[in-house]
């Protein structure tokens, strides 16, 4: 296997539906119910469906550890306090890789 060195891993996306899957599409803080994509209904505003976007959280905040057992599937608002309690704060559009 090649060494990935970016950010994205080749596999990013596929990585990351199989962790929501495995959480059944649920946050695994607040176990809030999350749209899959396509399931998004129409008329929504964007800022209305991305609070109930699941997005993928890395444990140990390390974004390079992709191992399954690293990722937890997490909405947008859990995910922000995530790093908001530890770390210096991101900006939402940096979220879904961290
Ligand atoms: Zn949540
Ligand atoms: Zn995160």
């Amino acid at each position: 296997m090649p060494i990935d060195t970016s950010l994205y891993p080749d596999n990013w996306n596929s990585l990351a539906l199989k962790v929501k899957e495995a959480a059944l599409w649920r946050c695994e803080c607040c176990e809030k119910r999350c749209y899959k994509p396509g399931e998004i209904p129409k008329g929504l505003t964007r800022s209305e469906w991305t609070a109930d976007i699941l997005q993928v959280h890395h444990r140990n905040h390390d974004t390079s550890d992709n191992r399954l057992t690293n990722l937890m599937s997490v909405c947008a608002a859990c995910h922000l306090d995530l790093h908001r309690s530890r770390y210096s704060p991101v900006s939402e559009g940096q979220l879904s890789l961290w």
